[in-house]
């Protein structure tokens, strides 16, 4: 067979490639949009710890983040999620102390709120990560809750001293069974008191003890009889109390306690020299209410005081993670955590903050009964929508990590209008690895049928790879064609694209479960220079072989084979398609996944809302490949990679090329 073929040069997209080249002088002209025109809904997952640094202390930080809002942009961003902005007890934040406060390493609430003035003026919107499933162990609320049952946030975490037979007996709503490696102590070295305590010191015999429990008699002030040396040393801020003589060498007193840990006893005041000192044996420092404790001056350890029983507390990803108690789902909106928990949500709406990206929620009720954690997620978002639409005529944006299965994810659309697809990326890693494409269209079209039936206008949150996962680059072997032609698919594709920080520039890394890091799928962006990059929150685990100026973004733009650059030409063709923006996909007449002699093409329609129609097709073989479009309009070329040349009705598509075709 005899065949023309016509290399047909690109549409020139950018206003840069109709200018001619200076010698010299980079040709490349960041894209630019004008208003309304972005219309991909393309959102840019970053890590505020690894973005930009604004103030050279090496930390990534919200002014940062500003000042790289031209390249957000010019990428086709319209929103970001956000890393956890909160102050947490980690560097990736996903451990909360307050959900009410940013993090002072990132900057102030100011500069927080004119980030989100500054994202909004290029129509960029903000998403922040909200942790529901659990806080940090050093959260305001559980150093409140460890305090006892007295304390109003006790029920808010799942806190018990015989988790087993609390569990059996129905009081964990959220919880079937019991599973050890999920509790944690909640008193070693940890439980304070906020109440009123009577202290019984008792000098008589050996060993000499105390003896503390709950008061129900009028609190003392310290005695004043200065011939009585024996005195409670109460932290924090740490005061010493004198007691009073109740009988031969016995002392007691009643106090209004508010310590984050527990008492000392002394004998003198003014000194804490050798026997003055009485506290805890090594090791056996908790002290049971109601029961004596025996003291002790060698190595005397701080008294800590615990509860009637020792307690442990909930915590499913660690003893660093206690996870938040809602109770029955049917009242989860009435639960104090959860009113606590959007307070906070909607005091950032209140600054403009456009939606949430929740994490782990399907560790939410860890049993995962029936629909316990959709229902749980219903009522979040109404709750967090009902503030949104105050001052909003569009509904509250709102993305769940459901990490399974697309069936799995399905029944979550009941509570989310979002859900992240991990099956995207499942697929198309075998797709690209594999050079078979025959099959995509029809697993995703399924699983979109099945998200549909729970939700009409269910979002679909396609991504490669995100900030616990092994990148992207490392799956496919550094393979720069396959992850050009990554890029391709995620923005060819019906759904709403993720690109994560680093992605665009071909960051590889192996996460923890890989053999790696996750650190090392955190990597600093390289703006410029390597020397600036926010390296600083990780710990030194830094994979600087990605750290150089030859993999920056500047290094990048000006290189027309690189990959930044096809993310610009692709997110271009996204945003200013609306077949592509907002189409609907649907199988090829010819190349699909009956078609398995030409099994390394994947080729779909995408039809949007109103009536525009596209042709993606691509060729994830080895080897070229000549397709029969007879039927197609190849006349209109939106955008292409690799090689791809036209014959009539007739297009060959080279190795791991890609074409879009108005229709
Ligand atoms: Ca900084
Ligand atoms: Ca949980």
């Amino acid at each position: 067979m005899k065949r023309f073929f016509c290399i047909l040069m690109l549409a020139a997209m950018f206003a840069a490639c109709g200018k001619e080249k200076n010698p010299g002088e980079p040709a490349f002209e960041r894209p630019s949009y004008a208003s309304g025109q972005k219309q991909g809904n393309i959102t840019y997952q970053l890590l505020i710890y690894s973005f930009a640094d604004s103030d050279g202390d090496g930390i990534g930080d919200f002014n940062g983040i500003k000042s790289k809002l031209d390249y957000l942009d010019a990428l086709g961003v319209s929103a970001l999620w956000l890393s956890p902005a909160h102050p947490a007890d980690s560097y990736h934040g996903y451990d909360v102390q307050d959900y009410s406060k940013v993090n002072p390493k990132y900057g102030t609430e100011a500069d927080f709120k004119a980030l989100i003035d500054a994202a909004h003026a290029k129509g960029i919107k903000i998403y922040m990560d909200y942790v529901l499933n659990h806080t940090g162990k050093g959260n305001v609320w559980f150093a409140e809750a460890k305090k006892g049952p007295a304390s109003d946030k006790f029920g808010w975490f799942h806190i018990s001293s015989n988790p087993s037979a609390d569990i059996a007996a129905g009081k964990f709503p959220m919880l079937t069974s019991y599973n050890s490696g999920e509790w944690h102590d909640v008193t070693v070295g940890e439980i304070g008191y906020t109440g009123r305590l009577h202290f019984k010191v008792d000098f008589s015999g050996t060993p000499r003890t105390m003896t503390v429990t709950a008061a129900d008699g009028a609190a003392q002030t310290s005695n004043t009889d200065t011939s009585v040396n024996m005195f409670l040393w109460v932290g924090e801020p740490g005061q010493a109390v004198r007691m009073y003589r109740t009988g031969t060498d016995i002392y007691e007193i009643t106090l209004d306690v508010d310590t984050p840990w527990g008492v000392l006893v002394r004998t003198s005041d003014t000194s804490w020299d050798g026997g003055t000192k009485w506290g805890a044996p090594k090791g056996a420092n908790v002290l049971i209410f109601g029961e004596p404790l025996a003291l002790s001056t060698e190595d005397a350890q701080d008294i800590l005081f615990g509860s009637p029983t020792p307690m442990k507390f909930q915590g499913a990803f660690g003893s660093w993670m206690p996870d938040l108690n809602y109770g029955p789902v049917s009242t989860a909106s009435s639960s104090g955590a959860f009113q606590a928990l959007a307070q906070t949500a909607d005091k950032w709406m209140d600054m403009g903050v456009d939606g949430f990206r929740l994490d782990a929620v399907k560790h939410i009720y860890s049993a995962e009964r029936g629909n316990e954690n959709p229902e749980f997620l219903r009522q979040w978002y109404e709750r967090c929508n009902s503030t949104f639409r105050r001052t909003h005529s569009s509904d509250l944006y709102m993305v769940g990590e459901v990490w399974m299965g697309s069936s799995d994810v399905a029944p979550y659309y009941k509570g989310l209008p979002a859900c992240f697809e991990f099956d995207f990326w499942e697929r198309l890693k075998w797709v690209l690895n594999q050079r078979t494409g025959c099959y995509f269209v029809k697993d995703l079209t399924g699983y979109r049928k099945a998200y549909a039936a729970v939700r009409p206008g269910a979002i679909a949150a396609t991504k490669l790879t995100n900030h616990d996962e092994t990148r992207a680059a490392s799956i496919l072997g550094r393979d720069l064609a396959k992850l050009k032609q990554a890029a391709a698919f995620l923005m060819t594709a019906e759904g709403e694209p993720y690109i994560y920080q680093g992605e665009e520039l071909g960051y590889w890394g192996k996460d923890g479960d890989d053999g790696g890091r996750d650190e090392l799928v955190r990597t600093p962006m390289v703006w410029e220079s390597a020397s600036t990059a926010a390296t600083g929150d990780l710990g030194g685990h830094v994979d600087m072989s990605l750290v150089t100026d030859a993999i920056s973004v500047a290094a990048q733009e000006k290189d027309e084979e690189s990959l930044l650059r096809t993310y610009y030409e692709w997110t271009y063709a996204r945003n200013t398609c609306s077949a592509l923006a907002s189409g609907k996909m649907s199988s090829h007449g010819r190349y699909n996944e009956s078609n398995t002699l030409d099994s390394s093409v994947a080729a779909w329609y995408m039809t949007a809302p109103d009536g525009a129609k596209a042709l993606v097709v691509h060729n994830v073989g080895a080897s070229p490949v000549d397709l029969d479009l007879d039927g197609d309009k190849l006349s209109d070329m939106l955008v292409s990679l690799g090689s791809v040349s036209v014959s009539g009705t007739t297009l060959e598509l080279g190795a791991n090329s890609s074409a879009v075709f108005r229709q």
